[in-house]
């Protein structure tokens, strides 16, 4: 019989009091828990039985609760260890419609690049090191010559993603002197990267030029002083302003910052190796072609629809290039050696662009026709029922997908 019954007399305090007296205390509890002691170590399992004990407690004062057995309070415990050791960041489905998801760590590795990534992880390497003079070597010169071949660009060097790739660029070519930018390219990207941001942290000063529509040779030419670095272009990956507007091309923008004797810097964010209107996708500027445009400098990702690892890659002139490379920062901004691996895997499948999209997961993913979606939602629809439960109900339904990250505008599958 519980406390209440025998006398209803009683005070709540004298109540809470007598309640206090059924709680077993920590030493009681972690006693009866050997193997998680011997999994978790001392310290960890009491702290988590003064946790369980301090909730019980409060459960029992505040009567949502009558009865606290060890054998429950040892579960709760257990339960609470299990989850604390649990990590946070793990493998997870993506139903959302957006192929390269930011938030779920945007494209997938070809299997190629995965078997490589493992080897790099679990041995050493030739990272830094010249298998012919037997001297230091330059982790760039596993990857530049490939990717001049792929963008016709003259040098390249890889940093940690694009965010950096612009940061750097800026910085070595901009510090303290005036950047004219289009009010119409003075995008955000992903919540965190803005234009105007990474302008002012990269030291440039930035010379907002034209309108949010409108954007005219004039502006730049009017925008060109003493003090001015370089032309700078942003791709508006994803959003567009339709109707009433005008942007300057890369090839006039090249054409006038020559006569002055800048340098042209694209950011294209996206990473367009290859034509992706053979895939059926919409037309977009490759690298190649902006590169041929006269860009001196062309930053763009590694894991938007490249499909590689995350990564900045500037392509662009050798002496500007050249310069990059000798910014301290560049160290502190280095690509790592599973990426470096990783994106030298999937830029070789690049050299074969007719086997491309049956090896780049990021390709086949945007090129997959909805006969093939719904045959796979139909699939997976009793699985998910059943791991959901009777409170959800799942059923298959027509949407838009989209390439995400700022990777070309939303696209509908074919
Ligand atoms: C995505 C994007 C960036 C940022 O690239 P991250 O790889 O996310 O660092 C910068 N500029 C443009 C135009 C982009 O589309």
């Amino acid at each position: 019989m519980s406390a209440r019954v025998i006398d209803f007399t009683m005070s709540e305090d004298q109540l809470w009091t007598d309640h206090r007296r059924h709680i077993p205390s920590v030493d009681v509890v972690v006693h009866d828990m050997g193997s998680s002691v011997d999994r978790w170590g001392h310290d960890q399992v009491s702290s988590a039985v003064r946790r369980v004990l301090a909730q019980a407690r409060a459960d029992l004062k505040e009567g949502r609760t009558a009865e606290i057995s060890i054998a429950a309070l040892r579960q709760c415990a257990e339960a609470a260890l299990q989850e604390a050791g649990r990590p946070t960041l793990r493998p997870a489905i993506n139903l959302t419609g957006t192929v390269l998801h930011t938030n779920l760590g945007r494209a997938w590795l070809p299997q190629e690049a995965v078997r490589v990534v493992v080897a790099a992880a679990r041995s050493c390497t030739t990272l830094e090191f010249d298998l012919e003079t037997g001297e230091r070597g330059e982790r760039d010169n596993h990857v530049e010559s490939l990717i001049c071949e792929l963008t016709g660009a003259e040098a390249a060097t890889v940093v940690n993603n694009n965010a950096a790739a612009v940061l750097l660029t800026l910085n070595t070519l901009a510090m303290n002197r005036e950047v004219p930018t289009s009010r119409g390219e003075l995008v955000e990207i992903g919540g965190s990267f803005r234009i105007p941001e990474i302008m002012t942290a990269s030291g440039c000063r930035l010379v907002e030029i034209g309108t949010t529509n409108r954007t005219h040779l004039g502006d730049y030419e009017a925008a060109i002083t003493a003090d001015t670095a370089l032309l700078m272009k942003v791709h508006t990956s994803n959003y567009r302003i339709d109707g009433f507007t005008h942007a300057v091309e890369e090839i006039d923008l090249a054409v006038l910052a020559h006569q002055h004797g800048l340098p042209l810097v694209v950011d294209m964010g996206s990473d367009n190796l290859v034509d992706f209107a053979r895939f059926g996708l919409p037309l977009e500027p490759t690298v190649l072609a902006t590169v041929s445009m006269g860009a001196d400098v062309v930053t763009f990702s590694g894991d938007k629809l490249l499909g590689g690892p995350q990564c900045g890659v500037i392509t662009g002139r050798k002496d500007l290039i050249a310069m990059i490379r000798k910014n301290p920062l560049k160290w502190a901004l280095r690509l790592d050696k599973m990426s470096l691996v990783a994106l030298v895997e999937v830029l070789r499948l690049y050299r074969s662009p007719a086997s491309l999209r049956d090896r780049l997961p990021t390709l086949r993913l945007l090129t997959r026709p909805v006969t093939e979606i719904k045959a796979q939602a139909e699939r997976l629809l009793p699985q998910l029922s059943e791991a959901v439960g009777s409170c959800y109900q799942v059923g298959i339904a027509a949407c838009r997908s989209q390439v995400g990250s700022g990777a070309l505008c939303p696209v509908q599958p074919s």
